[in-house]
C-alpha cells in the first residue's frame, strides 16, 4: 500500500516524525519494539489484504462472466482499499 505507516508513541502519544536513537522525540521513551510490532501489523494486514481482494476480484469476474483489464484494476483497486481500511480496524 502506499500510503507510509505512521508511529505514534505508546507513552504520551505524540506521532513521531522522527525518531532519533530509537526514542520518543518528545518524551524520550524507547520505542524500537513499538516500531517493531507496528511493523508486523502492517505486514500481516497487507497479507490479508492481498488474499481478500484476490478472492473478492475472482468472485466478482466469476460473478459478472469476466470483465477487462482495465475493470479487473479497478476493481482490485477498490477492493484492496477498502479491504486495507477494514484491517486497520480490526487487527
Ligand atoms: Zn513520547
Amino acid at each position: 500500500m502506499p500510503i507510509p505507516p505512521k508511529f505514534h508513541c505508546p507513552e504520551c502519544g505524540v506521532e513521531m516524525k522522527r525518531r532519533p536513537g530509537g526514542k520518543c522525540p518528545e518524551c524520550g521513551v524507547d520505542v524500537r519494539e513499538h516500531v517493531r510490532d507496528e511493523r508486523d501489523r502492517e505486514e500481516r494486514i497487507e497479507k490479508v489484504v492481498a488474499v481478500v481482494s484476490t478472492i473478492l476480484v475472482l468472485a466478482l469476474s466469476l460473478f459478472a462472466g469476466g470483465c477487462s483489464v482495465v475493470e479487473g484494476v479497478l476493481v482490485y483497486a477498490v477492493a484492496g482499499f477498502a479491504v486495507w481500511y477494514w484491517g486497520r480496524g480490526t487487527f
